[in-house]
Order: structure tokens, then C-alpha cells, then sequence
């Protein structure tokens, strides 16, 4: 059995998750759960799976949820102290770290200190951090394994080959609700337009990224960490059908691909099967009726978050880590109507530039750039 624990199990990774452990009942146990705010939701997770335990974030929903589960033998926590503390906890053979943004960057440092495995859902750890968790981790003998559908295809693609072997890494990117949208009308999107993803139901933050194309750019900087790949070595192909999740080319011209329908439980089974596969209970994939798989270069002038996201990582130090706040405070300004869809990436420009980078950034270092690069962004509003 392995021990299993969920940071963010109240997300579209979180609820997936679950569906996994509860489908292979003599595979996983279920150690704990966490969840930001949404308590009513927590409580029947808590209540339907039985872990050690529960934590929220939110101390205000402290009182209904530990009430609410008196009867449980579970012990429930608050604060976001107590979810990173958490995430290190030694019984648990791998965290999945499914929290949204930059919140999930501490619990993957505290699971990386205590060398429990990583199932990697939240790419923002790796953007901020992706030098100081594997320094980490390697000192540990802690192992990520991606859940990013593309980064798990990679993954996937890599087994049995040898990295020297590797001419190139192709991720895949759907291109987005805005594909084929005129350019020209790109200042009149709404919330509603941008949060209307044509295969992949996702949680907000993700599908505007994914609008805007950020998400893959922030996988770009995911698959240099992950990989050890440098940027030269990585491409991005738009593949609008999202039936290959990604390819990697070798050096005797091979190319291999992981397919598959877009159903992110695939790649979390995988994280948390690996290196056995375990029988799916969903469809599989049809080529006959997809009939055909299509493929185009990304367009930077649409796009130019992406070309933001390889300009951060080439300049390295800590500018992925004003690339990754900057967009994320854009994307919330965006979601509450503050800003405009193009306001998105010019934010992340303008604090690019203002930016006077530090090296070797350690943990506090990083925290520092995330709260100045977070307040600026909002005081610009
Ligand atoms: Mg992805």
C-alpha cells in the first residue's frame, strides 16, 4: 500500500485524485487531505475517506470543520503553517501537491527537506524554486514525479532512454480558447470568454494561463527543472485536438509520443503508479473516430506571455520568480474584473524589467521577490 497524501484535494487535481485512490482501494491509503477554503467540500471528503488528517487553510472554517468531524477519529488542523508543515509529514510515501499558484511553492520545499516523494501537479514550485527544491531534494533522495499532463508524456516517453540520447523535448499546447481569435479583438475578451477551455476542464487560474498561453511557457521553465534540459532544447508545438500530450526527439531521429484522451487522471495514476500502470476505469482513445491531429507554430505576437516565459528563464536567477507572481496577481486582477485580458502580460513585462535579480536565491530570497513583486502589482491597480 502506499501512503498518500493530498495537498489541495478540493481542486480539479485534488477530486481526481481521490477518484484514483478510491478506484484501487488495496493500492493507497489515504494520509491526509488539505484544502484552502472550501470546508463543506473537506468535510464530506473527510467524512467519505477517512484519513489521519484534515487540514484548512482558511482559519475562519477551523470551528465548522473540526465540529463537523468530532465523531471522526481524524485530526484536524488549521492555518497554512500547518498545510506546509504537513506536506513533510514522514508517513506518507508521496505528497501530491495540487494547491494553485505560488501557495504550493513551501509545502513542496517541506516535502523535499523530509524526502517524501513529490506527485507534482503545481509547475509554480518548480518556476520559483526549481534550483533550491532540487538541491534539496537531491540531498534527500526525494523524487518529483510531474503530473503536468505534457511533463508526465515526457516522462512517459523517457523511460528506458538514456539522456544523452535526447535532441529535443516537444511539448504540446492546445493553443487555447483563443486560437484562432483576431488578434485585434483580444482587448474585449471577458473572464467568461478566457475561462471557456475547449478540452480541458481545469480550475480558473490554469485555464486563463492557458488563455493567455503563460501555462506553457510556465511549462517550458517545469521541463528544464524537471528534465534537466536546457531551453535550447525544448520546443513547443500547438496541437489543438490535445490527443498527443508531448513528444521527445532523439538523436537517431526518433520521435516518441505519449497519447491519450485529455483526462488528467492518467497522469496522476501514473505519478502515483510508477513505475507499475494500473488498469484505467475511463475511456481510451479512439483514433479512428479523432480521425485527424493537427499541428502550428505558436504565435509570440498573439502569445506573448509565452516569448515573457522563455526571456525569464534564459536571464535565469530569480526573474522566473517575478515572471510567476507578476502573471499570477495579473490573473486574479483579470478573474475580478480589474483588468483587461491584455493587461495580463504587460504587467509581467513591466515587472520583468523592473526587476534587479539576485543569485542563487534560497528560500527567504524567494519569498521576499514573491511579497515586493505581489504588493507592486496590486498597488499598480
Ligand atoms: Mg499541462
Amino acid at each position: 500500500m502506499k501512503k498518500i497524501g493530498i495537498l489541495g484535494s478540493t481542486g480539479s487535481i485534488g477530486k481526481n485524485t481521490l477518484k484514483i485512490i478510491e478506484s484501487n482501494p488495496d493500492k493507497f491509503e489515504l494520509i491526509y487531505i488539505t484544502a484552502k477554503t472550501q470546508v463543506e467540500l473537506l468535510i464530506e471528503q473527510a467524512k467519505k475517506f477517512k484519513p489521519k488528517y484534515v487540514v484548512i487553510a482558511d482559519e475562519d472554517k477551523y470551528p465548522l470543520l473540526k465540529s463537523k468531524l468530532k465523531q471522526l477519529n481524524i485530526k484536524v488542523m488549521s492555518s497554512y503553517n500547518s498545510i506546509i508543515e504537513i506536506a513533510g509529514l514522514k508517513e506518507v510515501d508521496i505528497a501530491v501537491n495540487a494547491i494553485v499558484g505560488s501557495k504550493g511553492m513551501q509545502p513542496s520545499v517541506s516535502a523535499c527537506k523530509n524526502g517524501i516523494d513529490i506527485a507534482l501537479s503545481n509547475k509554480e514550485s518548480l518556476v520559483m524554486a526549481g534550483d533550491y527544491l532540487y538541491s534539496l531534494a537531491d540531498k534527500s533522495e526525494t523524487k518529483i514525479f510531474p503530473v503536468d499532463s505534457e511533463h508526465s508524456a515526457v516522462w512517459q516517453c523517457l523511460q528506458g532512454e538514456k539522456s544523452e540520447n535526447i535532441r529535443k523535448i516537444i511539448l504540446t499546447g492546445s493553443g487555447g480558447p483563443f486560437l484562432n481569435r483576431n488578434i485585434d479583438t483580444f482587448k474585449n475578451i471577458s473572464v467568461k470568454d478566457a475561462l471557456d477551455h475547449p478540452n480541458w476542464l481545469m480550475g480558473k487560474k490554469i485555464t486563463i494561463d492557458s488563455a493567455t498561453m503563460m501555462n506553457k511557457g510556465l511549462e517550458i521553465i517545469e521541463a528544464h527543472y524537471l528534465f534537466k534540459m536546457p531551453q535550447s532544447k525544448i520546443e513547443v508545438v500547438i496541437h489543438p485536438q490535445s490527443i498527443i500530450h508531448s513528444m521527445v526527439e532523439f538523436n537517431d531521429n526518433s520521435v516518441k509520443a505519449q497519447l491519450g484522451l485529455p483526462d488528467m487522471k492518467l497522469p496522476i495514476q501514473y505519478a502515483l503508479s510508477y513505475p507499475e500502470r494500473y488498469v484505467a476505469n475511463w475511456e481510451s482513445l479512439d483514433l479512428v473516430k479523432l480521425k485527424e491531429l493537427t499541428f502550428f507554430s505558436p504565435d509570440t505576437e498573439k502569445f506573448p506571455s509565452l516569448k515573457l516565459a522563455l526571456d525569464a528563464l534564459k536571464s535565469g536567477e530569480t526573474y522566473p520568480v517575478v515572471l510567476n507572481v507578476a502573471n499570477e496577481q495579473a490573473v486574479y486582477l483579470f478573474i475580478e474584473n480589474k483588468i483587461k485580458f491584455t493587461d495580463i502580460p504587460k504587467i509581467v513585462e513591466k515587472m520583468l524589467n523592473r526587476h534587479k535579480p539576485i543569485k542563487n536565491a534560497g528560500i527567504d530570497t524567494i519569498l521576499d521577490v514573491e511579497n515586493e513583486v505581489s504588493n507592486y502589482v496590486n498597488s499598480m491597480i
